[in-house]
């Protein structure tokens, strides 16, 4: 019997890969028409269109041939600098994540992963939600360690995006009622936090209807970082009044943020003046903490990948196996975990997968 075409599979490897249907025409001498019937299943390609097309996209055969796979709905995400991405970056992005989804399912049937604890708070504002969540998660006032740790602790699933995405600086989305976040890790530690308090923003402001797009969501999401990463008693408790350089630069140590972000903060709280805000951004400018964040923290890591992957290579189940069982390449997997877990992950001999029980993973956050 021939191999059959999934639809919905073709149209998520050529988006992944980012290509329009003439581009993915040109690359394998199909025709837009078919290339069309076949994304929406009116026409099946026979087994040799099948080998171009898994080849021009890079994917193996088997991909395409797998189960079908929802899309994640435009709707679903907000992009930050929306009006800045090109359709095919937001396509990318989203066909990414789609595949970090099948991986992530993948890994939820051989764990019990903690379970989902972000709750939805649609009629806060920013700075009332962050305080609420901290007080369900039993943080007080007090610095954030690990942003990370945190967030899987609280049954948040953190990937990474593709490295074609890096225009993207990040998104979240709820998918069968777990929260997923979706970071840029080449970014600094500090950044790397914000972007995941920013997205937790998302989450719990943002997710209960239609997510709202646009430069107020994003501002809010904004608002609920810093007010999540530097809560207002917190911060006021530090005499940072009227603060100097140095005296930010001790701060943004102890909350892990970068020290603009700290400035900032410290002149929402009225702890400093505009003339005191403008003053400490110029000069934190020539120290170079606007480009980057000298001297700043290493970026934080995933406990739980590290822990799953470390117990399937303890089962003899290595990479390799779970690219296969995904229909993926090595590399393919790699994009969605680089950066969360220590070292990339290596190939190795292909073993086949057995289903186990479900080892609870123990996360300390
Ligand atoms: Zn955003």
């Amino acid at each position: 019997m021939n191999p059959i075409l999934t639809p919905t599979r073709l149209s998520l490897a050529r988006k992944r890969r980012g290509m329009t249907l003439v581009q993915l025409s040109q690359a394998t001498g199909i025709s837009v028409r078919s290339l069309s019937a076949y994304e929406h299943g009116r026409q099946r390609p026979g087994p040799e269109t099948l080998q171009e097309l898994a080849r021009a996209l890079d994917m193996p055969v088997g991909f395409l041939l797998a189960s079908d796979v929802e899309e994640i709905p435009v709707d679903a995400i907000s992009f930050r600098a929306i009006t800045k991405l090109p359709a095919s970056t937001r396509d990318m992005a989203r066909s990414a994540g789609r595949i970090a989804l099948l991986l992530s399912e993948w890994i939820e049937q051989r764990f019990e992963l903690p379970e989902p604890d972000v709750p939805s708070l649609p009629r806060l504002d920013p700075e009332t939600a962050a305080e609420v969540v901290r007080a369900r998660w039993g943080l007080g006032e007090a610095p954030i360690p690990h942003m990370l740790r945190l967030l899987e602790a609280h049954g948040v699933r953190v990937y990474s995006l593709a490295e074609e995405c890096a225009t993207v600086d990040a998104f979240s989305l709820f998918w069968n009622g777990a929260p997923y976040i979706f970071l840029n890790t080449a970014k600094s530690g500090e950044r790397g936090r914000f972007d995941a308090a920013h997205e937790l923003g998302h989450l719990v402001l943002h997710s209960e209807h239609r997510v709202p797009h646009g430069p107020e969501a994003e501002q809010e999401a904004n608002r609920f970082a810093a007010a999540f990463l530097m809560p207002r008693s917190g911060v006021l408790a530090q005499q940072l009044v009227n603060a100097t350089v140095d005296r930010v630069l001790a701060g943004k140590q102890v909350w892990r943020v970068a020290a603009m972000a700290l400035t900032h903060r410290l002149h929402d709280l009225g702890l400093i003046t505009d003339w005191g805000y403008r003053t400490l951004c110029v000069n934190l400018s020539r120290l170079g903490y606007r480009r980057g964040e000298p001297g700043g923290i290493p970026r934080e890591t995933s406990q739980l990948l590290d822990k799953v992957f470390r117990a399937l290579r303890a089962d003899g189940i290595t990479p390799a196996t779970i690219a296969a069982d995904l229909n993926i390449t090595v590399e393919e997997l790699n994009q969605h975990v680089f950066g969360l877990v220590p070292v990339g992950l290596p190939g190795g001999a292909t073993t086949r997968s057995r289903r186990r029980d479900r080892p609870p993973l123990s996360l300390v956050p």
